[in-house]
């Protein structure tokens, strides 16, 4: 079967490592480097703590893969414990917090609920004074994404995948799919699209309309701290931001402009505000503030009901797209589910872009917030 993979981030990776090892020819085709879009931007918290039995499941599985590979392929997955918390007067995300870890054990994933004095003692650098009430994975960790997504492509390229970067795609529809570049014009069998924030203007062009809009979130790196050994990955629901032990120092993240972005016209600067904001949402989680060493925006993708475009939207034509922020940790699952379909598997149902028409208005809603469908 003749296959090609338009975009060469985390996903399209993994859907072209996974085809190319079941046998498929592989090409490709990456507008600039490999995990050159949000997968090379991305903070790398990895977990399965979802609250809907799919999301755990598809959690659970990209984290069975990470681990896998981790160590020998270029690429490593640190565990550390996933906390999530509500602070006082915010009743709204304490519920939701209580509800979900329900739902999260009933999909057998390891997770507890933890009072402020409990997080206290198994966290003692965390500031819980004010904790309604918080939540810990054990089942979670950290990967440098860009790292992951460059294994990868070796991974997919040592199984005779060829991988175009420099290589802007368009598609077509002729029958079957047609890829155009500045070089020409190739026909596929199936092509995957996973073009991340390109992707519903890929899509567009080639008359396949689906409901995606990119907006921006970002975050920042601190200078070294030797606190970033005895922290666990952190969101703070109530405040809204996350942060994860990066390097010698901190990752603190969020920042997210619940805006559309034209995704070739965007800032790929932090904005000075978020970088203020930081240093509450520090004092807030840790009680101290660093300087900052760098900070950086990016773009990701909603739908209008907060699930991704997994599955086949036109002949022959394959999405994968719209992680609302969680993308890179349900990579590895998601670009193996994708591969799957294009060689005939069921793929998963609820992701099916078949349940819109395309011109769908929508508000775009952040991914991490816990009381997101209340
Ligand atoms: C600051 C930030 C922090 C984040 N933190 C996390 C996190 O902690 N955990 C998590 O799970 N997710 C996180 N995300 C989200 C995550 O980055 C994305 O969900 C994930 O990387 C998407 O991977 P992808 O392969 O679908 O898309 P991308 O990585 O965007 O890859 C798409 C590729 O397609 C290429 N492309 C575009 N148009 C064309 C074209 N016409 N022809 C050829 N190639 C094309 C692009 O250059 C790009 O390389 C974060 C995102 C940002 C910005």
């Amino acid at each position: 079967m003749r296959t090609a993979v338009l975009g060469a981030g985390a996903v399209g990776v993994t859907a072209a490592a996974d085809l190319a090892a079941r046998g498929a020819s592989v090409v490709v085709y990456e507008r600039g480097a490999v995990a050159a879009g949000s997968s090379g931007r991305a903070s790398g918290l990895c977990y399965d703590a979802y609250a809907d039995r799919i999301d755990a499941a598809v959690g659970a599985r990209a984290l069975e893969r990470f681990r896998e590979r981790s160590d020998t392929s270029g690429f490593a997955f640190t565990d550390c414990p996933y906390v999530w918390l509500a602070r006082g007067g915010d009743d709204r995300r304490a519920d939701a917090i209580r509800e979900g870890v329900d739902r999260m054990r009933e999909h057998g994933r390891e997770v507890s609920l933890l009072d402020s004095g409990a997080l206290a003692a198994r966290f003692p650098l965390l500031e819980t004074d004010d904790v309604a009430v918080a939540a810990v994975a054990e089942n979670a960790g950290y990967v440098d994404p860009a790292a992951y997504t460059e294994a990868t492509a070796d991974r997919a390229r040592e199984a005779g995948a060829e991988i175009r970067t420099h290589t802007p795609a368009s598609l077509r529809l002729d029958g079957s799919p047609v890829v155009s570049t500045g070089h020409g014009e190739e026909s596929f069998d199936a092509v995957l699209v996973a073009t991340g924030a390109h992707t519903g203007n890929v899509l567009a062009d080639a008359g396949v309309p689906v409901p995606l809009k990119p907006y921006r979130v970002q975050a920042l790196v601190t200078r070294a701290t030797p606190l970033r050994d005895d922290l666990p990955m952190l969101f703070d629901a109530s405040g809204g931001y996350y942060l994860r032990p990066y390097g010698r120092g901190l990752l603190v993240g969020d920042g997210t402009e619940p805006v559309e972005r034209d995704p070739d016209d965007w800032d790929r600067a932090a904005d000075d505000w978020f970088v203020a904001d930081c240093a509450d949402y520090l004092a807030t989680g840790v009680g101290r503030t660093f300087g900052v060493d760098r900070a950086w925006a990016g773009l990701c993708t909603a739908t209008p009901d907060g699930d991704p475009l997994l599955g086949e939207c036109a002949p022959g034509v394959y999405v994968a797209a719209g992680w609302q922020g969680h993308g890179f940790m349900r990579a590895p699952a998601l670009g193996e589910v994708a591969a799957e379909q294009v060689l005939g598997g069921d793929g998963i149902d609820h992701f099916s872009p078949a349940r819109f028409d395309g011109d769908e208005d929508f508000d775009i809603v952040e991914g991490m917030d816990v009381a997101r469908d209340e």
